[in-house]
C-alpha cells in the first residue's frame, strides 16, 4: 500500500456507481492526477465538500493498479461565491476545463497551479470576472509556451501596426494588414485591444479589474482568445486523438 500527499485543485468530478466519484485533480506536486473517491456521493460522507470541483484540498492518495484512490482529504478553500452565482461558476468551470484540456497527466508545473488557484481566488471577489478570465487565459497560454507576440508583425516585423492589425492564432501574435490571410481565423485587433492585451499580461491578476476597456475592445479580445485557445486545443489534443483512433482501429 503506497500512500502519497498532494495539494490539489479539483478540476472535475464524475459520479460513478455506488456513490463513488472519479476526480481529476491538478496537484502542485505531480500535475494532473485522476483518483477515485469511494462513497463520497453519499449524503453522510465527510469527504463530500472537499472533492467538489474548484475545491483547494489536501489529499492523501493511495496508489492503485488502474486508478489511485482517496484515502483522506481535507478542504482548504471551497470558494462558496463561485457556487452561488451561475456566471462565476461558468467562469471557474472554463478555467479548470482549460487546465484539464491543455495539460498532460503527471507533468507538474507550480506556476500553472498558482495561476489556477489565483484565478479562483480572484473570481471569488472580483466585480469584473471577464477581464480576470481573459488575463488567466493569456497567462496560461504563455506558461504553456505560447506567449502571444504583440510588439510587431510576426511575419514582416513592421512595428507601426496601429490602428489596424490582426491577431493570427497560427502565427501566435499580431500580423499587419498586408500580412494577414483573409478567410482564416485571423481576428481584427485595434490599438486599444493591443494595449489591453499587454496590460492583462503584465498587471498582477488581482489588479486587472482596474483596467479600463470599451465594450468594442473587450469583444475583440474575447474573439482573439477564443480563436487562439481553439487553435491551441486542436494542436495539443491532435496527437492524442490520433493515438486513440489508432488504438480503436479495427480492420
Ligand atoms: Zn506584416
Amino acid at each position: 500500500m503506497q500512500l502519497y500527499r498532494v495539494q490539489a485543485i479539483v478540476l472535475n468530478s464524475y459520479e460513478m456507481r455506488d456513490a463513488h466519484r472519479v476526480l481529476t485533480l491538478y496537484t502542485r506536486e505531480k500535475g494532473k492526477v485522476r483518483a477515485v473517491a469511494h462513497g463520497v456521493a453519499k449524503p453522510t460522507s465527510k469527504k463530500r465538500g472537499a472533492v467538489q470541483p474548484f475545491c483547494h484540498t489536501d489529499f492523501l492518495l493511495r496508489r492503485g493498479r488502474e486508478l489511485d484512490s482517496v484515502s483522506q482529504c481535507e478542504g482548504r478553500e471551497i470558494f462558496p461565491a463561485l457556487w452561488a452565482d451561475l456566471d462565476l461558476m461558468s467562469y471557474a468551470g472554463h478555467a479548470t476545463g482549460l487546465v484539464d484540456r491543455l495539460t498532460a497527466d503527471g507533468e507538474p508545473d507550480q506556476h500553472i497551479f498558482s495561476l489556477l488557484l489565483g484565478i479562483l481566488r480572484v473570481l471569488e471577489k472580483t466585480k469584473k470576472p471577464e477581464l480576470a478570465i481573459r488575463s488567466f487565459e493569456l497567462r496560461l497560454v504563455s506558461l504553456l509556451g505560447y506567449l502571444p507576440h504583440l510588439d510587431s508583425c510576426t511575419n514582416c516585423g513592421e512595428t507601426n501596426l496601429s490602428p489596424n492589425s490582426y491577431f493570427s492564432p497560427g502565427a501566435g501574435g499580431l500580423v499587419c494588414r498586408n500580412c494577414r490571410t483573409p478567410g482564416t481565423a485571423d481576428c481584427f485587433c485595434g490599438g486599444e485591444a493591443v494595449s489591453v492585451l499587454k496590460a492583462l499580461l503584465n498587471w498582477e491578476l488581482v489588479t486587472v479589474e482596474r483596467i479600463r476597456i470599451t465594450r468594442q475592445a473587450g469583444a475583440q479580445i474575447k474573439l482573439i482568445m477564443t480563436e487562439y485557445l481553439k487553435w491551441l486545443t486542436e494542436r495539443r489534443s491532435g496527437p492524442l486523438e490520433f493515438m486513440e483512433k489508432v488504438r480503436d482501429y479495427k480492420p
